[in-house]
């Protein structure tokens, strides 16, 4: 019985530590690749949860920390997603 309720907590907690941690982990790549995603085939830019972005390859993909910086390099605001067209 408290064999089963040890596991219990064991396990939850385990389950705490390991979500916490992804999201850690997410957040410093996110700072480290920038804020919106250019996809080299459509030229556009867009946020990283817009289903362009999750379809596009990796190597199809480029990383912007500002819309100035998207733009400069030509891209243009996705008409599905639409991230802001200046910074
Ligand atoms: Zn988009």
């Amino acid at each position: 019985m408290y064999k089963k309720i040890l596991s219990g907590i064991l396990s939850l907690v385990c389950l705490i530590c390991f979500s916490s941690a992804a999201i850690s982990q997410e957040q410093i790549q996110e700072a480290q690749q920038g804020k919106y995603v250019g996809t080299k085939f459509s030229m556009t830019y867009h946020f990283k949860y817009c289903p362009w972005v999750k379809k596009a390859k990796a190597k199809d993909k480029i990383m912007f920390k500002s819309v100035k910086e998207a733009r400069k390099a030509g891209y243009q605001a996705c008409q599905l997603c639409s991230p802001p067209i200046k910074d």
